[in-house]
């Protein structure tokens, strides 16, 4: 899918005598950049962030949906939740829009910086992919992901970064369909390895409302929002001033539609 841009940073590379030397080159000429058709002002529109937001906003400039994502100061946690649900409606439609950007150039742009304005806690999945199901793109949201999608203190962590170094708006736990992290703890299975090392995780939803696979799911969505709202202090706190909200959130992967729990 990328191979388009490999072979842009490729040329790139060419002239790089190692790879501590990429950050700093990156800033250097590629061809894209000069480039100065459609894809361009799309991306300069809406990757280049609040300051030049406000900017073009002054100047009569209108702004495409998604191209708000990434001034994330502009955004209330109302609006960084909409910008999700609307994504999700896009990609539910075959409307994908992320795809149109100039990912050469974006990656460009946030090769020392990002700005986030959403986060995601899902689970391993591979039918959970976390940017194409809300159609987002490089820079837009801040991912972690365990199987079964819980809490642990590394997990809070991460989460804590994004929101209170990085700034993300609103922190959505999406469990999802068919999850079988969830399925395994019900059943108990006999697993190899440290698979059992899930369950303790994912119990507490089970105690709750049994054996149902989904409703197991949704429960533990639910449950791991509220452990981390209430486990961390650095997220209560943005919570208590309404500058995050953290939602539990259900991907069904039949329908590709993500419904808000709470
Ligand atoms: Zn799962």
């Amino acid at each position: 899918m990328t191979s388009q841009f490999d072979a842009k940073n490729d040329a790139t590379k060419c002239k790089q005598t190692s790879p501590s030397s990429q950050s700093s080159s990156t800033r250097g000429p590629q061809p894209s950049v000069s480039n100065e058709d459609a894809s361009r002002r799309n991306f300069l529109q809406m990757a280049v962030g609040g300051a030049a937001a406000v900017l073009a906003t002054a100047a009569g400039m209108e702004f495409a949906a998604p191209s708000a994502a990434l001034a994330q100061s502009l955004l209330t946690p109302e609006q960084a939740l909409k910008e999700l649900q609307d994504g999700n409606k896009r990609f539910v439609a075959g409307n994908l829009t992320s795809f149109d950007q100039d990912l050469a150039i974006l990656r460009n742009h946030t090769s020392e910086k990002q700005q986030p304005f959403a986060a995601v806690l899902a689970c391993s999945d591979s039918r959970v992919p976390v940017e194409l199901i809300f159609d987002q793109t490089i820079g837009h949201i801040f991912v972690t992901r365990v199987a079964g999608n819980f809490t642990t203190s590394e997990i809070i962590a991460s989460l804590e970064y994004g929101a209170a170094v990085l700034g993300t708006k609103v922190i959505l736990v999406m469990g999802h369909g068919s999850c079988g992290a969830v399925e395994a703890t019900i059943q108990h299975k006999d697993v190899p390895g440290q698979i059992s090392a899930l369950y303790p995780h994912i119990q507490p939803a089970v105690d709750k409302v049994g054996t149902d696979t989904d409703t197991v799911s949704k429960a533990n969505a639910l449950i791991q929002a509220a452990l981390l709202r209430q486990s961390s202090t650095a997220l209560s706190s943005l919570v208590d001033t309404g500058k995050l909200k953290v939602l539990a959130a259900f991907y069904n992967i039949a329908s590709g539609v993500v419904s808000l729990l709470e």
